[in-house]
């Protein structure tokens, strides 16, 4: 007889472009456990690591649970079977990874495995070397790279967080085109609003919820009470068939990948950072309507980007004026022969200190307060209305008054990212807890 114990088990890198998604190989998992009495004790966690890593598929998530059971290797040969099954209908062109540990093993050195995932690049190295020394159980299929998402997801807190309803189809309905009213979407997030988000975007009248490609969901529902979720859930119409929703607690609007402060020095490629210095150029737009700026911090410089398809933010970019002091968070692109310096791609902005805009013009006439005239480099001026000359007279400095106010700006909804913190929850605390409700979080239809 086995001891009842904590555990947790995690995934990663189940799907490919073509077939699958991680978080559905969880949820077929899920559906094996609770009839042989698995004690869920928390949401399924859906954890989005470093968005800026190059080998990613979609949206670099990864997903764990933690549960308490008394038979490890059970539950370890049923993740293994269904991972198996996902592997070879994704024509074993993943490389997923399955990782169960007990809670014991979840010690110091792991978290901050799972706290640098957010942000850096990882090795499969260290991964498994964190693996070898915790007792751990892991399996890998077609290579271990899906270790570093895995681990990463089995210790992340979640301490900021919010939840995701994910809806899922039945298999005869994968890759056919969604059957979901757009209507009752919109009505949904405009009545469930501000515990939903980024579900529609009124600016682009964009649906978000709907992925695009052959995976198993139908549509997944953001906001930041599971009980509104299901709310949520209920005013969606569809017109096929559902197979089963699971709700996720998951650090998706929450910036959890933006926490880390760096010294421009320090940024690295495929790095997510936040760096605070002072606008150096003022902004330019290039011919793709592309919006660039230098930023220093004294260490070094760095050119900061706001792309084509952030749309209104970049009005926002182009009023930055040399010597405004800001934050910028976002992903660093690595140095090309276009851009020789690395790269911010831009996903907020905290506006901190404003500098004085200027320019230098012509004086008033001192006599008659009309506008001179110059009358050449350093030779004074001359009154065009009452002719009279100043050769002392110098160029005047004109205040600009400034169009914008210190404070965050981010992207619109259609150009944020699984984690971009919408700009309603700067103001909420998202470390609240919803207790854990074993009879909402999983639903089967079909
Ligand atoms: P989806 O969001 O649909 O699940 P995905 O974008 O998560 O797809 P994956 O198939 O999971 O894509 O691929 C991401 C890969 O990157 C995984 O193999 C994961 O282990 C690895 N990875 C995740 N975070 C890091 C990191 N910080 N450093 C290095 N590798 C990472």
């Amino acid at each position: 007889m086995y001891k009842k114990k904590i555990l947790r088990l995690s995934l990663d890198d189940i799907d490919t472009q073509y077939y699958g998604c991680t978080t559905y190989a969880l949820s077929q998992i899920i559906k094996e456990l609770i009839p042989i009495g698995v004690s869920f004790i928390d949401y399924p966690h859906l954890v989005r690591l470093n968005p800026n890593i190059p080998w990613k598929t979609r949206g670099n998530g990864a997903v764990s649970i933690i549960f308490i059971y008394d038979n490890k290797d059970k539950v370890f040969e049923i993740a293994n079977q269904i991972v198996y099954e996902n592997y070879t209908k994704a024509a074993k062109k993943s490389t997923p990874a399955i990782i169960l540990c007990e809670e014991e093993s979840i010690t110091k050195e792991l978290i901050n495995f799972s706290e640098e995932a957010l942000y850096k690049v990882l090795s499969v190295k260290k991964a498994k070397s964190i693996i070898q020394k915790h007792n751990i159980l892991y399996k890998t299929y077609g290579g271990d790279l899906g270790l570093i998402g895995a681990l990463a997801a089995l210790a992340n807190p979640l301490t900021e967080h919010t939840y995701e309803l994910i809806c899922y189809r039945l298999p005869k309905n994968f890759g056919l085109p969604r059957k979901v009213d757009k209507e009752s979407i919109i009505k949904m997030s405009e009545q469930t609003f501000p515990y939903t988000y980024n579900n529609y975007d009124p600016i682009s009248k964009r649906i978000l919820v709907t992925p695009h490609g052959n995976d198993p969901i139908l549509f997944g529902i953001r906001g930041i009470s599971p009980n509104k979720l299901v709310e949520a859930f209920n005013m969606i119409k569809v017109d096929e068939e559902i197979s089963h929703f699971l709700i996720f607690k998951t650090n998706q609007g929450t910036n959890a990948h933006l926490n880390f402060p760096f010294k421009i020095c320090d940024v690295k490629p495929y790095y997510s950072v936040k760096v605070k210095g002072h606008v150096r150029t003022n902004p330019i737009i290039s011919n793709g309507g592309h919006v660039f700026f230098l930023l220093s911090d004294g260490t070094s410089e760095i050119n900061c980007a706001a792309y084509e398809p952030t749309k209104a933010f970049r009005n926002i970019i182009l009023q930055l004026r040399v010597g405004d002091y800001i934050e910028v968070g976002g992903g660093v692109r690595p140095p090309n022969r276009r851009y020789p310096l690395k790269l911010l791609n831009i996903e907020y902005i905290n506006i901190l200190e404003l500098a004085e805009d200027y320019i230098y013009g012509n004086p008033l006439c001192p006599k008659c307060g009309h506008r001179t005239k110059s009358l050449g480099k350093n030779k004074g001026f001359k009154c065009k209305k009452c002719k009279s000359s100043f050769p002392n007279l110098i160029k005047e400095k004109k205040i600009i008054p400034r169009n914008i106010t210190p404070g965050i700006y981010i992207p619109p909804p259609s150009a944020h990212r699984h984690l971009t913190k919408p700009i309603q929850y700067y103001t909420i605390d998202l470390r609240i807890n919803a207790p854990f409700d074993e009879s909402l979080f999983y639903r089967q239809f079909n």
